[in-house]
């Protein structure tokens, strides 16, 4: 049996039309385009290339993009002033600090700067509470991108086994939340789990959000699972997933490939939570 690939380009192209869609209708009712602000501080190169990709999704969107680059000395209370002043200012409806940050400024902390109702990178610890208290939240966008896959794919996931490898801020936790949420029985591994790969087979969803190129391999797998690999990973021969995509193909009913998978979901879901503020702000006007 070979997996049916889940094509997360072109669902990530059918969320940004319907952002898109929504933009518009939002507009032509009297309201003003939502605006993006994006604080990128330093110059790493691929936080560069993220930030100039959102700014662009962001415009074909007709969504505003406002733009601020501070230099890599940039001291924190220069960042955290911005974000007050980002905060404060009607024309932004969402504000992303483009992460990791240099050594001297703690990403935690500005993160936590950010108003809760302009965190469209739902990583604030106001909004991954009320993700976990079930509550109506800005939730991360890459997380929210695995649910939309799986969405897409058709899964069932009520009453699922699923098994989240990874407990990061940024994705690992929130999956958890999200899976539970849709009544899924979730298991949390990572990199103390003993027996990795007894856990990994009870999965039929099995979610790997690891950084480690090709962990899950087809012995790890249960046949007819669905896998999401949300994991990037340059390797000589390029990206590749947390998942190794031939073998494990083989076996599982469904799986997203590296690169095309989760990847072009985080930005489509960072549009989406955009549109979402500007109505979560209008609604408390
Ligand atoms: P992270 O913060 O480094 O977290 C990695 C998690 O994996 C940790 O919980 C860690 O466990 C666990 N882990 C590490 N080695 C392990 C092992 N050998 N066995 C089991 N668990 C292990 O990474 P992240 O930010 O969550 O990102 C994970 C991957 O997703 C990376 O490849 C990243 O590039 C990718 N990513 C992709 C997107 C996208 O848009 N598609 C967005 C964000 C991240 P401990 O907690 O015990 O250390």
């Amino acid at each position: 049996m070979s997996a049916k690939v889940i094509d997360g380009k072109a669902v990530s192209e059918r969320v940004r039309e319907g952002v898109r869609q929504e933009v518009d209708h939002w507009v032509a009712a009297g309201n003003p385009a939502p605006g993006l602000a994006t604080v990128l501080v330093g110059d790493d190169p691929a936080s560069e290339v993220y930030v100039r990709n959102k700014r662009k999704a962001c415009e074909a969107a007709r969504m505003r993009s406002i733009h601020h680059e501070l230099a890599a000395d940039t001291g924190q209370d220069e960042v955290a002033a911005l974000i007050e002043k980002l905060n404060a200012d009607a024309e932004v409806t969402g504000i992303l600090l483009q992460l990791p940050v240099p050594p001297q400024i703690d990403g935690d902390e500005m993160t936590a700067l950010i108003d809760p109702l302009k965190d469209v990178d739902g990583l604030t610890p106001i909004n991954a509470g009320l993700l976990s208290q079930g509550r109506e939240a800005l939730v991360a966008c890459t997380p929210s991108g695995v649910m939309e896959l799986l969405r897409e794919a058709g899964v069932e996931l009520k009453g699922a086994e699923a098994v989240v490898v990874g407990r990061s801020k940024l994705v690992g936790k929130p999956v958890v939340q999200l899976l539970l949420a849709e009544d899924a029985t979730v298991t949390t591994a990572h990199s103390r789990t003993r027996d990795l790969a007894e856990v990994c087979r009870r999965a039929d969803v099995l979610v790997a959000a690891v950084g480690v190129p090709r962990l899950v391999n087809a012995d790890m797998v249960k046949p007819g699972a669905v896998v999401i690999d949300v994991g990037i990973n340059r390797v000589e021969e390029g990206l590749v997933g947390d998942v190794d995509f031939h073998g494990v193909k083989e076996k599982a009913a469904a799986i997203t490939p590296v690169p095309g998978g989760v990847g072009p979901m985080t930005i489509a879901m960072l549009l989406a939570n955009t549109m979402k503020a500007a109505r979560l702000q209008a609604a408390i006007r």
